[in-house]
């Protein structure tokens, strides 16, 4: 089956008829063709956003809201056929996309259909100098949404839906991995009444497609979810052009483990927050560090944990990790275990390649953990964004806190421990732009969400994204 541009409510083929094979992660077979966008695709869905921005950016807050729920009701209805063509091309477990991956896509429209309601410009008398003022928030007009491989669907809506839910236009851009769920989205809007050219989605590369939006002198804001690198490309090429940015970028996240923790609930969750999506959430937290009274007990029991983790095709109920994205992911996580080696780190656990009865050509990995010595490492300074982890023991609080803070990133942070004065110490002092304490990856979709340091610049989430997606304009009024 061959993907294809949605521009204007049609599905329409590259101008210049260049195609990109699309894999399937589970068995290494191409299983469709993709839309690799030139310059003229990306104009072409610029002007017909362009096009539906006078009138889309005019309807009542009520309309788009209206339609934005219907969108989140469908995909609720497609649930089954967008959790099959998110496993297959992304590998994920098929049981995940159900439980998670699809359902939040829905919730993130169900969410700014609502929050849109209460979104409103505010207003502000000026006591005894008979003035008021009031500050409007205006669409910004064609915004350009970008998002990775690992969430696809869940993270293309979190961009789209407070996009349109406050009056713009977009132009987006799935990952060339992943473009399945964002083709059907094209269905799904089309059916449930959107109006034409207010949603265009583009696929093809990041380097000429990607590229083409941010560069494009009309667009007038990036929201950005990806690797590090990139979003600082996004910002060179975007700033001489005065563009609003959104970046959430990449992640090395602590996990921080103190003796006095409920110490099963922090087990399990730590094998979740390893080895979910096969590590390649950007809020895994991939450096455990384990206070030293515990460190021997906890490195017994959860490499006990992970060797029985079962590695298997994502069709499979029982499977708990299944295929990396693709063939290069793949090669890039065993390459950064064998820099770990080199560092002289043990693997405790995992390491290796698996094949798969049936699906000899898959990407699989088993989960791995290391074992190392020191915080400078490459294997803990740098993003490996797959199945590995690695552990080390800490003395006292203030070394812990030092090696979670000594990287370049700054996205989550996760802390066990039921003491609240060291609570408190370290949430204030953890430079990360989401901290769980004695959970992970709860989300309450109303809070902001980004990284600090190197893991981006903004927030999404709640009314953030409303906030980004708009223009401020202040009015003062002398009466
Ligand atoms: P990536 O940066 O390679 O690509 C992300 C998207 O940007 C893709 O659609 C890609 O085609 C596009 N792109 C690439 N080069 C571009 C360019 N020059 N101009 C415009 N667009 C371009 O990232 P990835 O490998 O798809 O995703 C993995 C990364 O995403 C990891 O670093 C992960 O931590 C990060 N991530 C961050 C968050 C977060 O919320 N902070 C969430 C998920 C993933």
């Amino acid at each position: 089956m061959n993907i294809k541009n949605y521009i204007n409510g049609e599905f329409v083929n590259p101008i210049q008829n260049k195609w990109l094979d699309n894999y399937n992660p589970a068995s290494g077979e191409v299983y469709s063709q993709i839309p690799n966008s030139s310059k003229d695709d990306v104009e072409k869905a610029y002007q017909s956003a362009k096009s539906a921005f006078p009138s889309w950016s005019q309807t009542t807050f009520e309309e788009r809201s209206k339609i934005l729920l219907k969108i989140s009701e469908l995909i609720e209805a497609n649930l089954d056929q967008l959790a099959e063509a998110e496993s297959k091309d992304n590998g994920k477990p098929l049981w995940l996309a159900k439980k998670v991956d699809i359902p939040r896509a829905s919730y993130n429209f169900r969410f700014y259909a609502n929050a849109i309601t209460q979104f409103a410009s505010e207003s502000h008398e000026s006591v005894g100098q008979n003035m008021m003022n009031y500050t409007l928030r205006q669409p910004i007009g064609v915004v350009g949404c970008i998002s990775p491989w690992n969430l696809p669907l869940y993270l293309f809506s979190w961009k789209i839906a407070p996009a349109i839910a406050a009056g713009n236009c977009v132009v987006a851009k799935p990952s060339e991995v992943t473009p399945m769920t964002a083709y059907l989205l094209g269905e799904i809007c089309n059916e449930a009444g959107l109006p034409k050219g207010v949603l265009n989605i583009v696929h093809g590369l990041g380097g000429s497609t990607g590229q083409a939006i941010v560069a494009h002198p009309d667009i007038k804001a990036i929201s950005f979810t990806g690797g590090t690198a990139t979003g600082a490309h996004i910002a060179k090429v975007a700033a001489p052009l005065f563009k609003k940015l959104s970046l959430e970028l990449g992640g090395k996240n602590p996990n921080i483990i103190f003796a006095d923790c409920d110490y099963d609930d922090m087990l399990n969750t730590t094998v979740r927050s390893s080895f979910a999506n096969q590590g390649q959430i950007c809020l895994c937290g991939s450096r455990i560090f384990v206070e030293a009274s515990i460190y021997e007990q906890f490195k017994t029991d959860f490499v006990a944990k992970v060797k029985v983790l079962k590695v298997g095709h994502p069709s499979q109920p029982n499977t708990k990790v299944g295929a990396l994205v693709s063939k290069s992911h793949l090669e890039k996580v065993k390459a950064y275990i064998n820099i770990a080696k080199e560092e002289n780190g043990t693997v405790l656990c995992g390491g290796n390649e698996l094949s798969i009865e049936g699906y000899e050509n898959g990407y699989y990995l088993e989960p791995t953990i290391i074992e190392i010595a020191t915080n400078e490492c490459r294997i803990n300074q740098e993003e490996v964004f797959g199945p590995v982890v690695t552990i080390m023991p800490f003395e006292k609080e203030e070394d812990v806190l030092e090696m979670a803070n000594a990287v370049k990133y700054g996205l989550s942070a996760t802390l066990w421990t039921n003491n609240l004065k060291r609570t408190m110490r370290m949430t204030n002092k953890l430079e990360a732009g989401i901290i769980w304490v004695n959970t992970w990856l709860m989300r309450d979709l109303r809070t902001p969400f980004g990284g600090a340091k190197a893991s981006g610049v903004g927030r999404e989430g709640g009314f953030e994204a409303l906030r980004f997606f708009t223009e401020a304009k202040n009015v003062c009024i002398k009466y």
